[in-house]
């Protein structure tokens, strides 16, 4: 009896889940239908206070049929992931295609024996500190070839947590520390950590096209507030709030920023923190640039000891992109999530190349004349965007210029095709870090009579 009473339960259970697809579908074509209609009035595919209202219906009917509101959300927002993406036919993703064949057509250039000037690039040309590679060789030398601990070397760790102390004056445990490959990875992690199926997670726009790409692939839902150069690229705080709702679990910060150059002054931080607590988001702060700062930087860790996800990297500081090594700092039980799921993936940062971490962290006066270094390069590549029909935030932080091209109709993507074209420069679009065409991102990774030489190339094809 009891048999027959599981199978015909089971039975029902597949009915009712055949029954919920039927519908997924009937609702997907009514989606097409109204994509149609959007494209003939020329409106966006988005529309805020349309998600608005179905949020409110999802909550009633999940008070009402005593459903989890988070399991609620989690499913309404995977179906209006899928109804924008019908309603912009994949347009999200040959955006990504355009810039990968931009940059791989450079390659190929460059492969030709063409001289491209690489001002794309967010890898500064100067390698680690002499001591770094030292300390890294005598490692290696030394038979330090193995896996460690997920989280790091111990050694690592309480290096990391001691420099933050001497720098900001917190106290920060080991324990609190992961080491990873790349602070991407760690972004990545806490990401994949914290962002469950549907949760939807608060960038800044212009972003880091990382950030979008991270959530989505964990199952988030990226929800963009645009900020504007006119307001130097500082948000919103009123449409920061409004875009916050129940299904909100984080919010991530690029400070300094990529690709704008913008560091958050006081004030707006505290205010971030504020909101984010108020809303119980986690806050991740993305800080790879800190010690490329050319004015006054406030660390998160400096506003806040709880639900915060700091990240860094010895990639930018120090010279050290191949090095693979970055970190973050959280409390104890995410490090712990996040160091089970490295462990998982690619285990730990290789040995030798933790203890030429732990040499770069005394490399301090060696990090300050690289930030002199970009600091002139930046400079130079100002005053030559000057005498172009450009306007611009100017860098506070970062290797980054972000100009916004003073002509109208101006398409930055035909444009970089052009420059790397015609002039042998390449450049990125200001459409892969959000809506905005008119801009483009320059980077100080090279020496100055590249850089002047590349802005004067775009200069000559913008008449
Ligand atoms: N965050 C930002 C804003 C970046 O621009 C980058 C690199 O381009 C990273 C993080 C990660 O760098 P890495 O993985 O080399 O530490």
């Amino acid at each position: 009896m009891s048999e027959e009473e599981l199978e015909r339960l089971r039975k029902e259970v597949r009915r009712i889940t055949a029954e919920i697809i039927r519908l997924v579908g009937s609702r997907l074509n009514l989606i097409k239908e109204i994509g149609r209609i959007k494209r003939r009035l020329d409106l966006q595919p988005t529309a805020p206070e349309v998600e608005e209202a179905l949020r409110e219906t999802v909550l009633n009917a999940c008070e009402k049929h005593d459903i989890d509101k988070n399991l609620g959300m989690a499913i309404l927002n995977l179906l209006i992931r899928e109804g924008v993406e019908l309603q912009i036919g994949g347009e999200g993703s040959s955006k990504g295609t355009i810039l990968y064949e931009l940059f791989g057509e450079a390659k190929k250039l460059d492969g030709l024996g063409k001289k491209i000037i690489h001002l794309e690039v967010g890898e500064p040309n100067y390698g680690p500190p002499e001591k770094v590679a030292e300390a890294t060789y005598r490692a290696l030398a030394a038979g330090y070839t193995h896996y460690t601990t997920s989280a790091g070397l111990p050694v690592l760790r309480k290096a990391v947590a001691g420099d933050l102390q001497d720098t900001y004056g917190m106290d920060v445990k080991p324990e609190q520390t992961i080491m990873t490959i790349g602070g991407k990875y760690a972004i990545y992690l806490a990401i994949k950590t914290i962002v469950g199926l549907g949760d939807e997670v608060i960038i800044f726009e212009p972003a880091w096209p990382v950030y979008r790409l991270c959530i989505e692939e964990a199952g988030g839902y990226p929800v963009a507030i645009r900020t504007r150069l006119e307001d130097a690229w500082s948000p919103d705080l009123e449409a920061l709030e409004e875009a916050i709702n129940p299904s909100t679990k984080m919010m991530i910060i690029c400070n300094p920023g990529n690709p704008t150059g913008k560091i958050y002054d006081e004030g707006l931080l505290r205010k971030l923190v504020e909101i984010a607590t108020e809303n119980g988001l986690i806050l991740l702060s993305d800080e790879v640039y800190t010690l490329l700062s050319f004015k006054p930087f406030k660390s998160i860790l400096e506003l806040t000891d709880r639900d915060f996800v700091y990240v860094n990297s010895f990639s930018k500081t120090y010279g050290m992109t191949g090095f693979r090594v970055g970190y973050a700092v959280s409390d104890e039980q995410t490090i712990r999530k996040m160091a089970n799921m490295q462990s998982i993936s690619v285990t730990s940062v290789p040995e030798f190349i933790q203890h030429g971490a732990v040499e770069a962290l005394k490399c301090k006066e060696e990090a300050d004349g690289y930030k002199k270094l970009i600091a002139e390069r930046l400079e130079a590549a100002c005053r030559e965007l000057d005498g172009l029909p450009t306007r611009y935030h100017r860098p506070d932080g970062s290797f980054y210029i972000f100009p916004e091209v003073e002509v109208d109709g101006f398409d930055s993507v035909a444009f970089s095709w052009k420059l790397l074209k015609e002039k042998g420069v390449c450049v990125v679009p200001g459409t892969a870090f959000g809506d905005y065409p008119a801009f483009m991102r320059l980077s100080a990774c090279i020496d100055i009579p590249l850089i002047k030489e590349g802005i004067r190339r775009m200069g000559d094809l913008l008449g």
